[in-house]
């Protein structure tokens, strides 16, 4: 196709839109390994899961057969709101960086959550309506995926009940005012409301609390009251499946215009959107139908790809949840204070994880002051405030094109931008400032994370 005929933005059809998830596990050799019941180190029952989670999901967590399930139409009126999202060409960027090379972005913040975490939300609340509960609870760290899960539930009139990492609940005031408007409440993690709760702030007074402390008490909190699932916003394989949708658009975009990608590079925290972004090109791979480059890009903060360890290892800090073998720095983990660029989850998609230790995958870790300046070059040529999670593929994608420059070869790259910025502007503020500073946990700081790792015959 001519370069010219090709648009500044890929949009598609409403009716365009999938129709159907897709399961990456149907067409995986190696599938993930199952997880396991924290109490007795076997592997789940359905019957165990279905006290924690929606019936519906734990029929997609547990199925690596099925390749794709019929998105149930409640949910594809509500993707209409904001959905096709756009895929981009970065001609600015690229121009900026003097590459041949082939940029691409499909871009998941033109929703008011500002993040990609609204596909996976709008699913899990329409499960729990379907089986006729009263609501939800969930955490929240950064608060993204509380304000999609907070949308969602005013939608199908579910009551919403956030844990909020008590750092984020005091230092992003208007993320937690945007869940109240849609109607959730909010508590500040950890708390006096759960014996998980009362239990870590007795241990560690006056502590700013974590995602897996906030995790547990969500869980006390759903499965002590009748009526109420826990719901998840990442790292489990129902939420990637509802991801696909990312990469299935992408594909369809693509498609039309005959573009096949060289290198497709996501951020990775839970792992959710990557898996999603790159579910139907690995399924082609895997199948033997093409190739391509996949890179996973994790702060050097919290590396778990790249410095972790592939085991079975807890969700959450308070061990209630389900174990899942993954890349992990084991669940005590916590980063480094001056660490501002999110993506701060302990483990990995068991999905992404068993995909990377087979070879189909490649992960990188990047330091956030450089995040930030790539954060700042794609804000400055293309125009959009990318979320400081987003910017780790932006980052990555870039390095990649530069690398395209230095020997000449027009690859064609394509990245998830996963949201915008605009609760972020303290990080921002840090680097505009100068008083952003990398930090790299050396091996002792990393074993004592390994320290708390579960030791059993599995
Ligand atoms: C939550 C979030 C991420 C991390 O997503 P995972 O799917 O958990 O890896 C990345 N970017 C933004 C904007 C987010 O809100």
């Amino acid at each position: 196709m001519n370069e010219q005929t090709i648009p500044y933005k890929i949009y598609l059809e409403e009716d365009e839109i999938p129709k159907q998830w897709y399961n990456l596990r149907a067409d995986m050799q190696n599938k993930p390994a199952p997880l396991l019941d924290p109490e007795t180190m076997q592997p789940m029952s359905a019957e165990k899961l279905r006290t924690v989670f929606c019936e519906e999901l734990v029929q997609q967590e547990l199925d690596d057969t099925t390749p794709y399930f019929d998105i149930p139409v409640e949910i594809r009126d509500f993707y209409k709101m904001y959905r096709p999202s756009p895929l981009t060409r970065a001609y600015y960027l690229e121009k900026a960086l003097g590459t041949p090379a082939k940029i691409y972005y499909k871009f998941e913040g033109g929703n008011t959550s500002g993040s990609h975490k609204l596909n996976s939300a709008i699913a899990q609340a329409y499960y729990a309506k379907k089986q006729g509960l009263r609501g939800v609870t969930t955490e929240t760290g950064a608060g993204q995926w509380g304000t999609a899960l907070s949308m969602a539930c005013a939608y199908f009139d579910l009551d919403c009940r956030v844990y909020m990492v008590k750092v984020s609940y005091e230092q992003k005031p208007f993320r937690r005012e945007v869940m109240r408007v849609y109607g959730a409440s909010v508590t500040p993690s950890p708390s006096e409301t759960t014996a998980v709760g009362r239990k870590i702030l007795e241990k560690h007074p006056g502590t700013g609390g974590s995602l897996g402390c906030a995790i547990s008490e969500a869980v006390e909190a759903a499965t002590s009251m009748e009526g109420y699932r826990y719901v998840l916003g990442s790292v489990l394989t129902q939420v990637m499946l509802h991801q696909s949708i990312i990469g299935l658009e992408t594909k369809a975009a693509l498609d039309k215009y005959g573009i096949k990608p060289d290198i497709i590079i996501g951020c990775a925290g839970g792992g959710s959107n990557l898996g999603g972004l790159i579910a139907p090109f690995m399924g082609e791979k895997l199948r033997g139908e093409a190739d391509y480059r996949f890179i996973a890009v994790e702060p050097a903060s919290c590396p778990s790809l790249t410095r972790g360890r592939f085991v079975y290892d807890y969700c959450d800090t308070g061990a209630v949840c389900p174990l899942a073998k993954m890349y992990t720095l084991g669940s005590n983990f916590i980063p480094a204070g001056t660490h501002a660029g999110g993506l701060r989850y302990h483990g990995m998609s068991p999905v992404l994880s068993q995909l990377y230790h087979d070879g189909l995958m490649e992960a990188r870790a990047v330091e956030q002051t450089s995040v930030f300046e790539a954060a700042q070059l794609f804000a400055r040529t293309e125009g959009t405030l990318p979320a400081p999670e987003s910017s780790h593929a932006i980052r990555a994608a870039i390095d990649e094109a530069l690398k395209c420059k230095e020997t000449g070869e027009e690859k064609t790259i394509v990245f998830g931008l996963t949201g915008t910025g605009y609760f972020d502007m303290f990080a921002y503020q840090r680097y505009n400032d100068g008083e952003m500073v990398d930090y790299l946990p050396n091996d002792e700081e990393l074993s004592r994370g390994f320290e708390g790792l579960p030791i059993f015959d599995s």
